[in-house]
């Protein structure tokens, strides 16, 4: 059992904190926003992610787990801190974004400040590779009387699924400095061990700099499949392949695996891929390695919207006037996080276009708000996002959308009912049965059967 502060209380702070007092830690989450700290005394999560509310108040219940915005108590009351603060990409004069590390260069100085004895500082934040070097200089400068260590231990979790991959995640990646003569060094590493010990998985032990890439790297690959098999859709589209085809018997090559990142769907978004990608190419930029192949990965990913709004376009002809329901605007289910969601630029996009767009999501429509203020129609549920409508654009693929009754749905819909699938969700055949014109990503457009077309 080991007494852990965790600086910075957001979607994997929070998570984290939670599933390490869950493992029969003592954890105390600190955070300079006084209103989730509020909101969290009294159980209840800012975020939406399953499972993580009964987690919360199980432990805060079992007093395993407190909340606090004083930094003080939580430094000093830790052996071990996390730092989990965001790192939101900021403009740089390159072009693509940097991560934004004054929030961890803030936490580190915090820490230095107030420590009161040996403490392991540990960066889970996602960050350029080195920063736990910087950290390190951080703390020294401000020349602490008691030692420190420094670990890098980044975050793999995916929200949404945030409190299932952190108890079972597929590896702990743990990074650490090295002594004079190159071994890795014992203390913060057997700390570590310990803490996760009873994690039933791999634990990678490694140098700083290995981990932070790791973390990079394995979303920059994560990414390139998506902008492949995106690629390949496009190519599909013209020449009359099914992209889900060629995806099924790609994955059966077992290099390849049946997990595979290949659904074709309008791109990747939220608060970790694009920028983490951005920030991978600006490190190859700063070594003068050529990071082309990266910046590829991003352009596709960013015409993926343009090509679903130019599919809406030759679908409906002309967009101004028509009724549309925007389905999913977070950046993908499970979650309300819409940091750079599609559904943004999309939205937007058939608004400028002068759509009368009605949005619905089930968990996002209070960030929707800050995103589309008065411009479109906020619907209640699914069945008044598309009654009435003469298009339903899919941009997320929740549950709910998965399960719709699509007969009553087409229905309530005008004809003719235009259905646009960035998600490749639904069976083109089925879908033509029904009597819906159906579009989707790499795969052929669909009409409704004859007998259907009037209906
Ligand atoms: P978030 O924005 O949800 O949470 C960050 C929290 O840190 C906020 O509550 C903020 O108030 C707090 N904070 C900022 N500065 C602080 C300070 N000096 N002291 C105390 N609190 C402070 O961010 P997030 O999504 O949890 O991401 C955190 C980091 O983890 C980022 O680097 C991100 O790239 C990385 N990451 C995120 C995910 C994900 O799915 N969200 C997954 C893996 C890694």
């Amino acid at each position: 059992m080991k007494n852990v502060g965790v600086i910075g209380t957001g979607y994997v702070g929070l998570t984290h904190g939670a599933i390490l007092a869950e493992k029969g830690n003592n954890v105390i989450c600190y955070d300079i926003d006084r209103e989730k700290i509020e909101r969290l005394h009294k159980g209840q999560i800012p975020i939406y992610e399953p499972g993580l509310e009964q987690l919360v108040r199980k432990n805060l219940g079992e007093q395993r787990l407190e909340f606090t915005t004083n930094k003080d108590f939580c430094i000093k009351e830790s052996d071990i801190l996390f730092i989990c603060v965001n790192t939101p990409p900021k403009q740089s004069t390159g072009g693509l974004r940097k991560a934004d590390l004054s929030y961890v260069e803030h936490a580190a100085r915090d820490i230095a400040e107030k420590m009161n004895g040996y403490k392991i500082v540990v960066d889970k934040s996602t960050v350029p590779i080195r920063t736990g070097e910087k950290i390190y200089e951080t703390l020294k400068k401000f020349h602490p009387p008691h030692n420190f260590d420094v670990v890098s231990n980044p975050e793999f979790l995916r929200e949404g699924r945030a409190v299932e991959d952190s108890m079972n995640p597929d590896r702990i990646v743990i990074g650490v400095m090295r002594d004079g003569e190159g071994n890795l060094l014992e203390t913060p590493l057997e700390n570590m061990r310990e803490l996760y010990q009873n994690f039933n998985t791999k634990i990678v032990e490694t140098d700083i700099w290995s981990a932070e890439l790791i973390k990079l790297a394995a979303n920059a690959y994560l990414a390139n499949q998506v902008s492949f098999i995106n690629k390949i859709a496009e190519l599909c589209a013209a020449t009359g392949a099914d992209v889900s085809e060629v995806a099924k018997g790609m994955r059966l090559d077992r290099r390849i695996g049946q997990y595979a990142f290949l659904n074709a769907g309008i791109g990747f978004g939220g608060s970790c891929f694009p920028k983490d990608i951005e920030s991978l190419h600006n490190i190859m930029m700063e070594e003068q390695i050529n990071p082309e192949l990266l910046k590829q990965v991003l352009e596709v990913n960013n015409a993926q919207k343009y090509y679903f709004l130019k599919m809406i376009e030759e679908g409906l002809w002309t967009i101004r006037d028509k009724q549309i329901a925007a389905l999913g605007l977070a950046f993908k289910p499970d979650t309300d996080d819409m940091r750079e969601a599609p559904s943004i630029e999309i939205v937007n996009k058939l608004n400028d276009e002068g759509a009368k767009v009605r949005v619905y999501d089930p968990k996002a429509m209070e960030q929707a708000r800050s995103h589309f203020g008065d411009n479109v129609t906020y619907a209640k549920n699914l069945e008044e996002a598309v009654i009435g409508t003469d298009a339903i654009v899919l941009i997320t693929e929740w549950d709910e959308f998965k399960n719709m009754d699509l007969e009553s749905t087409k229905k309530m819909m005008n004809t003719p009912a235009n259905f646009f699938d960035g998600r490749n969700v639904f069976n083109p055949k089925k879908m033509s049965e029904i009597g819906f014109y159906y579009y989707s990503i790499g795969r052929p457009h669909i009409e409704p059967r004859k007998e259907n077309k009037k209906q």
